[in-house]
């Protein structure tokens, strides 16, 4: 009988949880080592993501967990209304189906978790480094004698430094995350003003970009997207709320009131995130036994809403290159990385040019155009609707311009 490869996986991310679950399916067990102490270590996971046809949704169904995504994937929050820093409309497409709906990133998770035996992951088990023969120095413990380890641990990967020494570098955003819970008994107008969806609110020459959107669990949680020295804020406590308000009031200076509630109406604290990315296009010599996915590999900005996808995607290519050459591994981690490379370099691009035009003093201006053209298409049959295909007629296109934006 053929033996199975001895597979380890560094992260139950999006990407690590992904492959094990299609490597699973194909008869090949793999060992998941997650810093996270247990499943609930996590106070909060982050907001929602949608799921882009060739990404996520594409990996979601070979993983056979269709059904179950189906039913916690939320079609109405589709919804996106595009306003200026003054109040001025742009586009509402409530109602519109982009074919990308939102599920939470907890719910994610879950449902990945439910579809793995629980004996694939090995919670508490932080990895602090790899030494060059596959030695995996982990936070209680030292493994070895695997004949192949994946890199699925994020930005800051230590697979990745037995590939390449380049290090992730700031790009220029921080982002400030808040959560407002029972929002529509204690702030109804600012609830019904971002609905069931997303409120995009582009503050054009302030340098902002601010997402407001609806969670599952019927929360509202805000994403304020600031244009900053890598530097700027180090010294505020974001812990406490009051710190926090003070500190970031100023840059809404000429903002309509009703849009900066994120800062004021929270007593939540504020999530301060330095957005990191990995040069666009990065490349390493192969290495027959280590390769990374996701994150590790291409981390870029959300702007373009493909971070999760394309590394969805990453542990779908990978799984099917491992499935079909599961006694060459070193030749699946080859045929996997060519393809990888290119998607994530299209998706890198994609996202750094759609951050510096949204982030521009015409962004809304950029945007609005854009997603008008999208919606065109979707209108013609061009693209993804109501989760199925575009007609066949166009298929090419879905890889190439029609990429539909994360404020869907
Ligand atoms: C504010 C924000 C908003 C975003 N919004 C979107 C969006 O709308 N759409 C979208 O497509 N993408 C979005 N993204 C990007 C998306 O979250 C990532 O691209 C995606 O989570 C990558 O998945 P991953 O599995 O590669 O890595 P991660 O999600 O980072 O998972 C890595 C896992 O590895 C574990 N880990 C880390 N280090 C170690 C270690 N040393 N040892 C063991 N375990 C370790 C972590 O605990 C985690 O479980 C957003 C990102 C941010 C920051």
């Amino acid at each position: 009988m053929e033996r199975k490869p001895n597979i380890a996986i560094i992260g139950a991310g999006p990407s690590g949880l992904t492959l094990a679950r299609i490597l699973h399916q194909h008869g090949i067990p793999t060992t998941i080592f997650e810093r996270d102490e247990s499943q609930n270590a996590r106070k909060t996971e982050g907001g929602s993501l949608d799921l882009s046809l060739d990404g996520g949704q594409k990996a979601i169904r070979m993983a056979g967990i269709w059904e179950e995504y189906n039913k916690l994937a939320r079609y109405e929050a589709e919804a996106l209304k595009l306003i200026d820093r003054h109040g001025k409309v742009y586009l509402d497409s409530t109602g519109f189906d982009t074919g990308r709906p939102e599920i939470d990133r907890t719910e994610l998770r879950r449902i990945l978790l439910e579809s793995l035996p629980k004996e694939y992951i090995r919670w508490n088990h932080h990895l602090k480094r790899v030494d060059p023969d596959g030695t995996l120095h982990l936070a209680h413990t030292i493994e070895s004698g695997f004949d192949l380890i994946v890199g699925a641990e994020g930005t800051w990967s230590k697979v990745r430094n037995v590939l390449t020494p380049i290090q992730p570098f700031y790009s220029g955003v921080t982002v400030y995350e808040t959560l407002y819970e029972n929002v529509d008994e204690a702030h109804p107008e600012f609830a019904a003003l971002v609905g069931e969806g997303s409120l995009l609110v582009i503050g054009n020459e302030t340098g902002i970009h601010q997402m407001t959107q609806r969670q599952g669990d019927r929360s509202i949680r805000t994403y304020a997207y600031i244009r900053q020295p890598e530097t700027w804020g180090s010294d505020v406590d974001w812990h406490d709320p009051k710190a926090a308000r003070e500190a970031l009031l100023p840059w809404f200076n000429d903002w309509d009131p009703q849009f900066t509630q994120f800062v004021t109406a929270t007593e939540n604290p504020v999530l301060a995130r330095k957005l990191y990315i990995l040069p666009v296009g990065l490349r390493w010599p192969h290495k027959d036994n280590f390769t990374i996915i996701g994150d590790a590999a291409h981390v870029m900005t959300p702007f373009e809403g493909e971070g999760v996808n394309a590394a969805m995607r990453d542990s779908l290519e990978l799984a099917q290159a491992i499935i079909a050459n599961p006694t060459d591994i070193p030749q699946a981690v080859k045929n996997y990385e060519e393809i990888m490379w290119k998607i994530g370099e299209q998706k890198q691009k994609q996202t750094w040019d759609n951050m510096m035009r949204t982030l521009d003093y015409n962004g809304i201006e950029y945007l609005h155009d854009r997603l008008q053209h999208l919606m065109g298409m979707i209108k013609e049959g061009k693209m993804a609707k109501n989760g199925t295909p575009p007609n066949p007629k166009y298929s090419h296109i879905l890889n190439t311009e029609a990429q539909i934006l994360e404020v869907f």
